[in-house]
Order: C-alpha cells, then sequence, then structure tokens
C-alpha cells in the first residue's frame, strides 16, 4: 500500500537544523503514526511521503514555508503576570494553549522580567530549514474511528 490521503503511516525520522545538529528523532523508539493528508506533519513532509511505500527511505530538506512557518513578530506578546493567574508560580519555558483569532495556539513563556511576562506564539522551529531523514516502516488504512478523530490510535499514535 502507497501513502496517500487517509492512510496510516508509521516512520523512524530524524530532523536536523542547517548546522546537522539533530533537533528531533524517533531513533531508538517506537515508530511515529501519522494519519497522512490530516495536519499531523508540517505540509512539506507529508508532500515528501506522498506515493511512498514500507521500506522507502526519504531525505527532505523543507523551506520554513514548507515547515513551521515563519516567525511572526506580532506572535510575540509582553503581558502582566496576573493575567495568568491561577497557573501556579510562572517560569520561562512554561507553555500555555491561548485563543487566538486563528484557534488554538501553543504560547512558550520565554521571559519573566518582575511583574511581566513575555509569550512566543511562534513555533520553536519557525524560520528554520528543516532537513528530515526519513524511513517509511510501514503503511496500512484508517480504522473509520481514526478519520474522525483525525490522527492515529494504537501504537505510535494516541492512546485514550
Ligand atoms: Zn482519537
Amino acid at each position: 500500500m502507497q501513502v496517500a490521503a487517509d492512510a496510516v503511516v508509521s516512520i523512524h525520522y530524524t530532523l536536523k537544523d542547517d548546522q546537522g545538529t539533530v533537533l528531533d528523532s524517533s531513533a531508538g523508539g517506537e515508530p511515529l503514526a501519522y494519519l497522512q493528508g490530516h495536519g499531523n506533519l508540517v505540509p512539506g513532509l507529508e508532500k515528501a511521503l506522498e506515493g511512498k511505500e514500507g521500506g522507502s527511505k526519504v531525505a527532505v530538506t523543507l523551506s520554513p514555508d514548507e515547515g513551521y512557518g515563519k516567525r511572526d513578530a506580532a506572535l510575540v506578546q509582553r503581558v502582566p503576570k496576573r493575567s495568568l493567574r491561577g497557573q501556579g508560580e510562572i517560569r520561562k519555558g512554561m507553555q500555555f494553549q491561548m485563543q487566538t483569532k486563528d484557534g488554538v495556539r501553543v504560547f512558550t513563556v520565554t521571559a519573566v522580567v518582575g511583574d511581566m511576562i513575555t509569550l512566543d506564539g511562534n513555533h520553536p522551529l519557525a524560520d528554520q530549514t528543516l532537513h528530515f531523514d526519513v524511513e517509511v516502516v510501514s503503511v496500512r488504512g484508517a480504522t473509520q474511528e481514526e478519520l474522525e478523530h483525525g490522527h492515529v490510535h494504537g501504537a505510535g499514535g494516541h492512546h485514550h
């Protein structure tokens, strides 16, 4: 079976930046399982895997537009600590899901100075050129429930 929309694809992957530093990898763990065509992976990677089969190896370089997008300065905000009350002590590196006009985004606390917090809603890999080495481990059809949820269940996917 080939990778196509609504297929459940298991992959091993290594992601490197322009300097060759490994940013993320599934090596040594279980493969990542995702649902093709549902935005589970960045757009350029789904495109590169389209039509591949179990055993295929793919090396692809993605521009920020095909990856996690460009940095948007408007997504960096300074807010008073009290606007996050109820969250306990706010520390650098904490992440919060917040509603924006484009839907829910993850914001990372990048600085805490006095009573002010800097929140950054950009993906940590925004603006980065991404170098993926991917091995397709297996491809199968999705269940109806997986299609309704928009993600994979079981090994390498969601457990709930
Ligand atoms: Zn589910």
